[in-house]
């Protein structure tokens, strides 16, 4: 299959790169680089040692989607392309409504006019709101997010179940992913944030590298076994083989599924800064601080559709995901830079 991954130079993108190509699909990427770099295409191929057809481009650009398009015989399009940065969504809201839901029109509209019907979106965890119990299941309301970023995610979950809608011939599936977190085994592809990072992972690797002083745990009061904020994080690559899983499903498949991609485990921030130095032999220096606004308690997927519908389930552990998130970054201490 030929797979077009809107703006796949990113995080999750790159590692869905790595997987779609070993899987013996092709790859199309398009991305402005916005919070990514060519860089990490080029390691993607020197990774699998197969070609990327790269176009630099803006997603919200309906002429350089449309030469895509008109260049390349699209079977499915993954859209990762999206700013997620939530501080950032609330100082700056019309970017984020602009940027995230332009890119998805932009693409379905292309879509439409090249039939093409098959259609995986990155949609977040934060769409459930504050959950009134955990784990949380897909069919559980949506929640109201926190932000504009969580809201951008929730719109484009109603714009995508209206489209399948108006043409019952697409499939699309919406992916609501947990916490990424780690890299791939080869630590030449991984996380690598503009400026200080706002996640947990990247913030507990920079301190580990030295960029950063200590790490500051927001809240140790919450209803938790320790008091710290409970999360389900999940391998990159895992989350990459869930997008080969429903790229594959999508062939077969007209309608739209949810589906969470999660473990089905949560840590807290104490769990993973402790299990971190543990695999690793390192100390990360933390202080507690107060809570961050919108922050919740506890957060962790059900994640028994995904094994059923796609027959994924993740299979790399909290371990893993600490070593090999270090391993990128101690390989790597400017990231791509
Ligand atoms: P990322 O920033 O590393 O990747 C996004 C990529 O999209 C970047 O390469 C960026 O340059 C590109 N991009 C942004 N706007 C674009 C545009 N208009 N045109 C072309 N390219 C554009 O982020 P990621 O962590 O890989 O996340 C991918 C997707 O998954 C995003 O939609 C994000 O909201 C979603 N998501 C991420 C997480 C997470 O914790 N990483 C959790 C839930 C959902
Ligand atoms: N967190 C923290 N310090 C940081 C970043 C995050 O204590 O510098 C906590 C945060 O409060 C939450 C967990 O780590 O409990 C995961 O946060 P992250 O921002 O990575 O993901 P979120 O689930 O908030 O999207």
């Amino acid at each position: 299959m030929n797979v077009l991954l809107a703006g796949g130079a990113g995080y999750i993108g790159s590692h869905t790169c790595v997987e779609l190509l070993e899987a013996g699909h092709s790859v199309v990427v398009a991305d402005n680089y916005s919070n990514s770099c060519p860089e990490a295409l080029r390691r993607v191929e020197e990774i699998t040692g197969k070609t990327v057809r790269a176009y630099e481009a803006d997603v919200c650009d309906s002429e350089a989607v449309e030469r895509i398009f008109s260049e390349n015989d699209i079977d499915a399009v993954i859209h990762f392309a999206g700013l997620k940065a939530v501080g950032e969504s609330v100082e700056k809201p019309l970017l984020y409504y602009r940027n995230n839901i332009d890119s998805t029109l932009t693409l379905l509209e292309a879509m439409a006019r090249h039939n093409v019907t098959r259609f995986i979106f990155s949609s977040s965890a934060t769409v459930y709101g504050t959950p009134k119990e955990v784990p949380l299941v897909e069919t559980m309301p949506t929640g109201t997010p926190t932000n504009p970023y969580g809201r951008t995610k929730l719109m484009m979950e109603q714009i995508l179940t209206d489209t399948q809608y108006a043409n019952p011939a697409m499939s699309i599936v919406i992916l609501r992913y947990f916490n990424p977190i780690g890299a791939h085994k080869s630590g030449r592809i991984g996380e690598d944030p503009n400026g200080i990072p706002n996640n947990l992972m990247p913030f507990i690797t920079q301190v580990a590298a030295g960029r950063l002083e200590r790490l500051g745990i927001f809240g140790d009061d919450y209803p938790t076994r320790d008091g710290t904020g409970v999360r389900d994080y999940i391998h990159v690559v895992d989350l990459a083989k869930g997008h080969v899983k429903a790229i594959e499903y999508s062939e077969a498949h007209t309608g739209t599924e949810i589906i969470n991609l999660g473990t089905g485990t949560g840590y807290s921030v104490l769990e993973i800064v402790k299990t971190f130095e543990r695999v690793n032999h390192l100390t990360i220096p933390y202080v507690i601080k107060p809570r961050r606004a919108g922050d919740i308690a506890e957060c962790f997927a059900n994640a028994e559709k995904a094994e059923k519908v796609l027959g994924w389930k993740a299979e790399l552990g909290l371990e893993e995901m600490c070593f090999d998130s270090w391993n990128w970054q101690s390989h790597n201490v400017n990231g791509y830079k």
